[in-house]
């Protein structure tokens, strides 16, 4: 079901402190919305209060500053009342403010595309592998739930978790790949699974030919799905995200949210042009919170406070954009006209995996003295499989996993 998002602040309790605490309210549009809240943990003093939030288990979440350590619907309950030492005056005396009128979900959530990536003699593989995710859907809950007792003992806690599905369709075999991060123990559960990857199909014939903006975003958002969670490191270069017209700051203000939630900050380079920035300041002006009283807060988005603390490289003078996933041997990129834009315009895009080596020769050589990113270690990552030979709680090095993917 489709929802909207709204940005709160919470000012931290303790008069001492009074952090502003960073919400992110979500509503079901046309659907039953739960009353209720979340009990916070202000990150700067530690001070735990309760706080009234729409749809505390689900869809709402605390963004930045704090930490939520319980929730509850309807009437704040005497069991967590207790269990926090707090009240429910305290309900009432909180300074809680709407700032902004639309925020990103926190997570992403895949659904199959009618223009898919992952498509073979025309039968659309995001929409089967979407009812093989269905159809084990108890199993995964019953096997995150397993692995939770391991995990709250933070002896096996990874932060990316893999659902592999092996399964036949019409005569052939397949293996869908889904993954999602695991912030916390919240967070072991089936829902925001993404599909990263899919046997069975050619992506490089997929991805080539003219395209609307729109569909396009839907390819991007799937590469930078799978690269979140499979790539070692993620650059985009794109002289252009939103437009500069009239009337369309909420557009441009949603595609750099959109950005935000679909990539892994700590691994990704955004190069652009400084005037993109710009406009998103501006749009983030005339939207009820100005930029400046946002970086005063400390409450901006991972991305965009990269962003402003310089440590983003700019780029004047080019009109390429690519987007590229880097892996141990290869890399994989997105390449054509398209830069981040929605809308019904045409562009053309096409997809390669190239040698590191002859890829940075090719079209790296403008960013002077450039170097891939050799820090990054091999992590674990928690999986299971269903199909054939079914695992439940495994975890493995990501390189490892990763065998047989391509
Ligand atoms: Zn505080």
């Amino acid at each position: 079901m489709e929802t909207k998002h709204e940005m709160k602040i919470v000012i931290c309790p303790n008069d001492k402190c009074k952090t502003p605490i960073r919400l992110s309210e979500g509503r079901f549009l046309g659907g039953e919305n739960d009353k209720g809240g979340v009990v916070i943990e202000c990150e700067v003093c530690k001070t735990i209060f309760p706080c009234r939030l729409k749809n505390p288990y689900d869809i709402s979440s605390v963004i930045k500053n704090g930490k939520k350590l319980d929730d509850w619907t309807e009437d704040l309950p005497d069991l967590i009342a207790n269990k926090y030492n707090v009240s429910k005056d305290q309900l009432d005396k909180l300074d809680i403010s709407l700032v902004f009128g639309y925020e990103p979900p926190p997570k992403i959530n895949w659904e199959p595309s009618d223009l898919p990536l992952f498509l073979n003699n025309n039968i659309n593989l995001e929409k089967i592998a979407k009812q093989q995710l269905i159809k084990y859907i108890t199993e995964i809950d019953n096997n995150y739930r397993a692995y939770y007792h391991l995990y709250v003992k933070g002896r096996h806690s990874a932060e990316k978790s893999f659902v592999i599905i092996n399964y036949e369709y019409l005569g052939t075999s397949y293996k869908a790949v889904f993954a999602k991060e695991i912030d916390s123990e919240r967070d072991l559960n089936t829902r925001n699974l993404y599909l990263i990857y899919h046997s069975g199909v050619n992506i490089e014939y997929q991805v080539d030919g003219i395209y609307t903006r729109d569909q396009l975003l839907v390819f991007l958002e799937r590469f930078l799905n799978r690269w979140r969670y499979t790539a070692k490191e993620v650059l985009l270069i794109v002289p252009f995200i939103g437009f500069n017209y009239k009337n369309t700051e909420d557009a441009l203000y949603q595609l750099w949210n959109w950005l935000e939630i679909n990539v892994d900050i700590s691994k990704t380079k955004l190069i652009t042009r400084k005037g993109t920035f710009n406009l998103f300041k501006n749009a983030q002006d005339n939207t009820g919170i100005p930029f400046e009283e946002l970086v005063k807060l400390g409450l901006l988005e991972p991305l965009i406070d990269k962003m402003n603390q310089k440590d983003t490289e700019y780029f004047q003078k080019s009109h390429a954009k690519y987007y590229v996933g880097v892996f141990d041997n290869y890399v994989e990129v997105l390449s054509g006209s398209f830069n981040i834009h929605q809308g019904k315009y045409f562009e053309n895009i096409n997809y390669r995996k190239y040698d590191k080596t002859f890829f940075k020769e090719r079209y790296l050589h403008m960013f002077t003295g450039f170097e891939y990113s050799n820090n990054v270690k091999d992590e674990y990552v928690h999986y299971m499989t269903f199909g054939i030979n079914d695992d439940d709680n495994y975890l493995i090095g990501l390189t490892e996993l990763l065998e047989g993917f391509e």
